[in-house]
């Protein structure tokens, strides 16, 4: 009885035994490849569709989100050769099949740690391998930052975008709301105002953060509104079933407190982005606002071998097209690379 109860209780710690050996082993998995691609947005596909066609066998780390930023988004209508438009999410589906009719390697997980310091370039991964890459491709794109009130997440791609060259489209005469002070909110504010019957531009204080000239353009556009030291407290709207529609939002007063609602039919949060830069640090130059610095006319980074392609590398433009040219440039530039 009492050797079978030792026995018992010795189990788990056998198991642990096991596991822990398994993982060990794991870990020292090492892969090898020509080209390793971090990111799965419209930049990493882009490059697999390339780098694979050149038979550099990619492989490429998805990340938290597969698809990238396009992923978050309803219809995409301005990425030509859709005369239609088409969702997000099948576009991206459709730019990783592509890549995989080539024979990228496209595998979910996450980049964990790099090693640029000499080549192979060492990558190692959260599902425990270590990669030896002759060549990276960056393509972790950047996150919109976001309010994080709970209605800005339940409305996402149905009223609520942080973009307004991709969304403006889609509320043509309406009312919209913009939030933020700054160069961005003022873009979009007036790139909407031309689009939209109306435009309040909510910002949290009483001056607006944005360069003169775009405040100059805000402060002329007769149907913009500024809305002083209000912040967003709740977006409102109707919800039937998968159908959800934003009327209208809850601004509180930053100095009184006092609370009103206005309506709209759509609000766009510009109030910056964050590049995914983070892995990176001390071990290629970052611009002071954390996006990789690359050379001009170029996806080269200040690591030779290193490439940096899509919204990582372009706090500008931001745009799909310009992240997959880009992938398509890190990808050649690869190439190259790998030649000489
Ligand atoms: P992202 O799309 O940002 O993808 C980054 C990828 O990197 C992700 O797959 C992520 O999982 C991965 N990643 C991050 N860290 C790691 C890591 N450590 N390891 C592995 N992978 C990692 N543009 C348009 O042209 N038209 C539109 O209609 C449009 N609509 C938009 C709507 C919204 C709501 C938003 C937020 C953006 C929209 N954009 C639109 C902009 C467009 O989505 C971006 O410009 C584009 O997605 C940038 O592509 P990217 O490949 O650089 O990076
Ligand atoms: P930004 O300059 O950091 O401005 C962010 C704005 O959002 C600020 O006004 C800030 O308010 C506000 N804000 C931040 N967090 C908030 C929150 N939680 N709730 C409400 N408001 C919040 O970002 P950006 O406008 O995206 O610009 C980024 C960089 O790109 C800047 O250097 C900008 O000049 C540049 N840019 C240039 C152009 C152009 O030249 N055409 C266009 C776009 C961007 P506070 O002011 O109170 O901090």
């Amino acid at each position: 009885m009492f050797g079978a109860a030792t026995g018992l209780y010795l189990i788990p710690q056998y198991v642990n035994k096991i596991f822990n050996f398994v993982k060990k082993r794991m870990s020292e998995i090492i892969d090898k490849t020509k080209c390793l691609i971090i990111g799965s947005g419209p930049a990493g596909y882009t490059a697999a569709i390339y780098t694979s066609r050149a038979d550099l066998k990619p492989i490429l780390y998805q990340g938290i989100q597969p698809g990238g930023q396009l992923t978050i988004t309803t219809e995409i209508e301005n990425f030509p050769g859709y005369p239609n438009g088409i969702s997000g999410t099948e576009m991206m589906e459709d730019l990783k099949k592509q890549a995989e009719r080539f024979g990228a390697d496209i595998r979910w997980g996450s980049v964990v740690k790099v090693d640029f310091s000499k080549r192979p370039f060492i990558i190692q991964a959260d599902d425990n391998k270590t990669i030896q890459a002759d060549s990276v491709i960056i393509a972790t794109g950047a996150s919109a930052k976001w309010m994080g009130i709970p209605s800005e997440n339940k409305f996402s791609g149905y009223g609520v975008s942080a973009c307004a060259t991709c969304d403006g489209f889609f509320y043509k005469g309406k009312v919209v709301a913009v939030v933020g002070g700054g160069d961005t909110a003022a873009e979009e504010a007036t790139y909407l105002s031309n689009l939209c019957k109306k435009v309040y531009l909510i910002h949290r204080r009483d001056e607006l953060r944005a360069s003169k000239a775009m405040q100059n353009k805000v402060f002329n556009t007769k149907n913009i509104e500024v809305i002083w030291n209000h912040l967003p407290q709740e977006i409102v709207g109707t919800e039937k079933g998968f159908a959800k529609i934003v009327n209208g939002v809850i601004l509180k007063n930053t100095i009184t407190g006092e609370e009103k609602k206005i309506d709209i039919d759509g609000i766009f949060i510009a109030i910056g982005h964050n590049p995914n830069s983070e892995l990176f640090v001390g071990q290629i130059e970052l611009h002071e606002n954390g996006y990789i610095k690359t050379e001009s006319g170029s996806t080269k980074t200040s690591v030779e071998g290193v490439f940096a392609a899509g919204d990582i590398q372009d706090h500008y433009y931001r745009q799909a097209i310009t992240a997959a040219g880009s992938g398509c440039m890190a990808a050649i530039e690869a190439e190259r690379f790998l030649s000489l």
